[in-house]
């Protein structure tokens, strides 16, 4: 008997236009426009793809927020987390809003000293702040979120030969309940860890320890982690002032809060997943004013919220480069929007709507960038009306770490505009070309030339 022939088994996933696990089609109109800006003209005029920033989104967001919390709690501070998106013009909004700065690095430091921020206005996180950033830092004023012992020590050895004594927080992880647990930033809560930091500070008496810090996580869908988070910080505020009779002036809940956005794995969209804000607010207001802090005493509650603020207000505008079947009889489109500048599309199902009418018909298709690299998928399954060759998308919710994350890499970084509240279009950082590129590189001499004749 002939052996018969081996086919390989294929599963086609049949669209009866119901819910899948890749969730509904949402892309039920095209969007023609952003904030009243026409798509097409923005292409046509600042090139594809283009990054377009909302300042009216930006400002309506940031003040939704800011209300719900000040309306449950009475001392709030924002600070604008930079590393979401650190574009001059976008943390210069947040400034005019009344955020402070929260920065992670030397470099984002710099940036918001070079925006104008007050020293004193400035968060300085993170695990790497150099000598010399730590130095800059208590001359300034900046408050200084301590990471690990070895920092302490650095700072306790810096205060010695400063004219400032160095302001001070630590940032504490714990266990709120969600995991896996953030504990590579910080000191401990449970295992004493933070306590202990936290005498060493007290005993030195050359540091002023202002504040308590944490960050539990980021695109956090609990908001009882929250309140657990500011049930803990409130606790040792309380040790604090028992032991050492010292009021601690605030209390920074970092940042975590979720965007809309779809996660991957997710079966539903991120409208119908995410808790509204006004929850996060409730759970911390709530922990903080039912704890048993002195009501005369209450601390400034600082939020760091980033993603949360942001990723709403941006939009990745890209053009349709070519259309083909892959070898499953899939549908694939050809965008110029890549994973490069989309660093979000490997964690998030970007909501991608077409520019321009379109017909009933849909299927299921693959996005695709523009990069000669198997991996740069922007969608791995979409269900989208058939694209032609030259047609514009729009992808939603890139607002946050998308500009501060994209690499260089095959293609140049593209032109970012800003759309005021009157309407008008800002270039708010300029495409890079290839000058730009070599500027940054140096060739040695017995390399400038060859032969190839
Ligand atoms: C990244 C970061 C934030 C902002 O986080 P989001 O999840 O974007 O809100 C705030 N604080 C610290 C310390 C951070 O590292």
């Amino acid at each position: 008997m002939e052996k018969l022939k081996y086919e390989r088994p294929v599963i086609q996933k049949l669209n009866t236009g119901l819910m899948n696990k890749f969730g509904m089609s949402t892309e039920n109109h095209p969007m023609r426009d952003i904030d009243g800006i026409p798509v097409k003209e923005l292409i046509e005029k600042y090139g594809s793809p283009l990054f377009v920033l909302s300042e009216d989104k930006i400002r309506n967001k940031y003040r939704d927020l800011h209300t719900s919390f000040t309306v449950r709690y009475p001392k709030v501070q924002f600070a604008w987390s930079y590393k979401t998106n650190y574009l001059n013009a976008v943390c210069n909004i947040f400034h005019q809003e009344g955020s402070w700065a929260e920065v992670v690095s030397g470099y984002e430091y710099n940036k918001a000293l070079l925006n104008g921020v007050p020293g004193e206005k400035i968060i300085f996180n993170g695990p790497d702040k150099s000598i010399d950033d730590l130095k800059l830092a208590v001359k300034n004023g900046s408050l200084i979120h301590i990471d690990h012992l070895d920092e302490l020590y650095t700072l306790i050895e810096l205060a010695r030969n400063s004219e400032r004594t160095p302001k001070v927080a630590i940032r504490v992880n714990m266990d709120t309940g969600v995991y896996p647990m953030w504990d590579r930033f910080g000191l401990n809560y449970e295992n004493g860890q933070a306590w202990d930091a936290i005498n060493k500070i007290m005993a030195v008496g050359t540091l002023n320890l202002v504040g308590l810090h944490t960050h539990i996580g980021t695109f956090m869908l609990s908001p009882n982690a929250y309140k657990v988070a500011a049930t803990k910080l409130s606790e040792l505020a309380i040790r604090i002032k028992q032991k050492f009779n010292k009021k601690i002036e605030y209390i920074d809940l970092g940042g975590g809060f979720p965007s809309q956005n779809n996660l991957k794995g997710a079966y539903l969209p991120g409208t119908d997943m995410v808790p509204p804000l006004e929850e996060y607010s409730e759970a911390i207001a709530t922990a903080l004013l039912n704890s048993p802090l002195n009501p005369q005493e209450l601390p400034l509650l600082i939020l760091e919220t980033g993603r949360a603020l942001i990723d709403h207000a941006g939009f990745l505008l890209g053009t349709v480069i070519a259309n083909k079947r892959l070898n499953s009889g899939k549908r694939a489109t050809i965008l110029d929007v890549g994973v490069n500048i989309l660093f979000t599309s490997f964690w998030y199902n970007h909501k991608v709507t077409p520019a321009q009418d379109f017909s009933d018909y849909r299927e299921d298709m693959e996005l695709f960038g523009p990069l000669c690299m198997n991996i740069d998928v922007i969608r791995e399954s979409i269900q989208l009306p058939s694209l032609k060759k030259g047609d514009h998308v729009v992808v939603h919710n890139v607002g946050a770490y998308n500009m501060t994350q994209w690499m260089q890499f095959i293609t140049l970084r593209p032109n970012i505009v800003l759309i005021d509240e009157d309407k008008n279009v800002h270039v708010i950082r300029e495409s890079e070309h290839v000058e730009y590129i070599n500027s940054m590189e140096k060739v040695p001499g017995h390399l400038k030339t060859f032969d190839l004749s």
